[in-house]
């Protein structure tokens, strides 16, 4: 129970890798705000696993890409809150837009992917630094295709501009003891992914991956419990791939 006493807010964590982190970092003794969008339903059963392992949670709607989105977040974690700063931020919240290629993609997608992807943790982040004590964390998450071209060109693009904001962010919050690292999923279950459970999906990703399976929330989830506790206060400006060796080298030698 490295981090009794503690808070944190996971944005997205109604479901996917945001319920993981929720509930890893309430295992581990946080109490967590629970962020989503529009899903209460998603998100009140992550309260209520978490709960029902003897956690400590309470849920904060705020649709980003919405009027006074980032205002109600920072209301409703204040409330929440009750007095307590907030020790740890996991900007975790995203959309993804399978329609975003350079030949199809409009003015409408590129705002809409930027505003949720990055408009709303830059601000979100702003908003709330005056809750966060000197020592406190901040993880982003990001993906590995800042690194491995898709076509998803929009989608990436919002992945790059939030690399760049953890290391312009941890070069101005290091005099204050605040660490701000990246944690980049590879090919993850969750609502995102969905073909991964169409025929020949998991074993496709399989093949690519040295590990030799696409990911779980959980594994995510480990990685950025690590950037939140006290073992990772000598690393901060990074960018970890958490992705099992995805595309090492062939896998058919
Ligand atoms: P997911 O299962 O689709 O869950 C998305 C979460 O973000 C939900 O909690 C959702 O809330 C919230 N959200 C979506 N749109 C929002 C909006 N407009 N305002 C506020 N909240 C919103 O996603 P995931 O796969 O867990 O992805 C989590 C993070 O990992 C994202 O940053 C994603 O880019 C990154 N990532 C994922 C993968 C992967 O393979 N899954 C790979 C690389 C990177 P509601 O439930 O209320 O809709």
């Amino acid at each position: 129970m490295s981090l009794t006493g503690k808070t944190a807010l996971v944005t997205g964590a109604s479901r996917g890798i945001g319920r993981a982190v929720a509930e890893r970092l309430a295992a581990d003794g946080a109490r967590v705000a629970v962020h989503y969008g529009t899903n209460e339903t998603a998100a009140k059963e992550t309260v209520e696993v978490i709960a029902a392992a003897g956690g400590d949670a309470f849920a904060v709607p705020a649709e980003f890409g919405t009027d006074g989105a980032i205002d109600a977040l920072y209301d409703g974690l204040v409330a929440g809150l009750d007095g307590a700063g907030l020790d740890i931020l996991v900007n975790n919240a995203a959309i993804f837009d399978s329609a975003d290629g350079i030949h199809d993609v409009t003015p409408e997608q590129f705002d809409r992917l930027i505003e949720v992807n990055v408009k709303a943790p830059l601000f979100l982040t702003q908003r709330v630094l005056p809750l966060i004590p000197d020592g406190g964390r901040i993880v982003n998450v990001s993906s590995g295709v800042t690194w491995f071209a898709t076509r998803d060109i929009a989608y990436g693009m919002t992945k790059g501009a939030l690399n760049v904001f953890t290391r312009s962010l941890a070069r101005t919050l290091g005099p204050r003891g605040i660490t701000v690292n990246t944690v980049s999923p590879g090919i993850t279950e969750t609502d995102m992914n969905t073909w991964l459970q169409e025929p020949g999906g998991a074993a496709r990703v399989a093949a690519m991956v040295a590990l030799g399976r696409h990911g779980q929330s959980a594994d995510i989830a480990d990685v950025i419990a690590f950037f939140a506790s006290d073992e990772a206060r000598w690393v901060t400006g990074e960018a970890l791939e958490t992705n099992g060796g995805l595309w090492l080298g062939p896998n058919d030698d």
